[in-house]
């Protein structure tokens, strides 16, 4: 088990950088808003999206990943302090999140990196490849979503309350440590799921106010999920 990394002096430390990875099949709020709040609340340099390849963890995405890279792209357009990270697409194969953080160090030797997770995604990382290694190279910050158990470890699995309990620290430790603390963040609630989208195009409802505009015209553009 990864222990709480020793303190770094603060001076030494740059910003910290948001990890945001995902399938994005397609974009939507839920995925744009919660971020924001929590680059503002962490005061981070940026946050990158890295659109996963292959997700290990779920079935195959709807949309080729050139597709989902473009729907990101489009939606973070307007935030300079949004970035879209493709290496992930880059290195092709199953996209390991421990692969990405260890590329991610090397790169941004001085920054605290963030993992950034929705409540759901967190309650399943104890299957994900490496998962105890994930501290030694990041910060998780755990949001909150409807009606994922969220700030009630005692109905979440035990493995993960024992993690949660073993490295659980607060901003100031993120942002002067590079790795290793476990963060609950309460987040504006948006109860919108990519699953959800793709069964409303798929019923030929609007997904309008779901996601932003320019997202909608290319999956219009494209006929995505019909
Ligand atoms: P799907 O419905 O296809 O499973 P999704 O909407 O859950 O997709 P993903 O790309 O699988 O989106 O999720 C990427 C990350 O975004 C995960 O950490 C997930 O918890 C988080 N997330 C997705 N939707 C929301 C939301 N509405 N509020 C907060 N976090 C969210």
């Amino acid at each position: 088990m990864t222990q709480v990394s020793d303190p770094s002096p603060l001076s030494q430390l740059l910003k910290p950088i948001g990890v945001y990875g995902g399938t994005f099949d397609p974009i939507h709020y839920g995925h744009l808003r919660p971020n924001l709040e929590l680059c503002e609340y962490f005061d981070m340099q940026e946050v990158r999206f890295i659109p996963a390849f292959i997700p290990p963890h779920r079935d195959a995405p709807c949309s080729s990943a050139q597709l989902r890279r473009e729907m990101v792209a489009l939606a973070i357009a307007s935030e300079p302090r949004f970035i879209l990270d493709e290496r992930e697409l880059r290195r092709g194969g199953s996209s390991y999140m421990v692969d990405t953080l260890k590329s991610l160090r090397a790169d941004f030797p001085d920054n605290p990196l963030c993992l950034l997770l929705g409540m759901d995604a967190f309650l399943g990382i104890n299957s994900w490849y490496h998962w105890q290694e994930l501290l030694d190279y990041a910060h998780i910050i755990v949001s909150q979503r409807p009606d994922s158990g969220f700030e009630q470890p005692q109905h979440w699995p035990q493995e993960i309350a024992d993690f949660y309990q073993h490295n659980k620290g607060d901003k100031e430790q993120v942002q002067s440590r590079l790795q290793g603390v476990v963060s609950l963040q309460p987040v504006t609630q948006l109860a919108i799921s990519a699953t959800d989208i793709r069964n409303r195009l798929k019923n030929h409802q609007s997904v309008r106010y779901l996601m932003p505009d320019n997202v909608i015209n290319l999956i219009e553009y494209h006929h995505l999920y019909t």
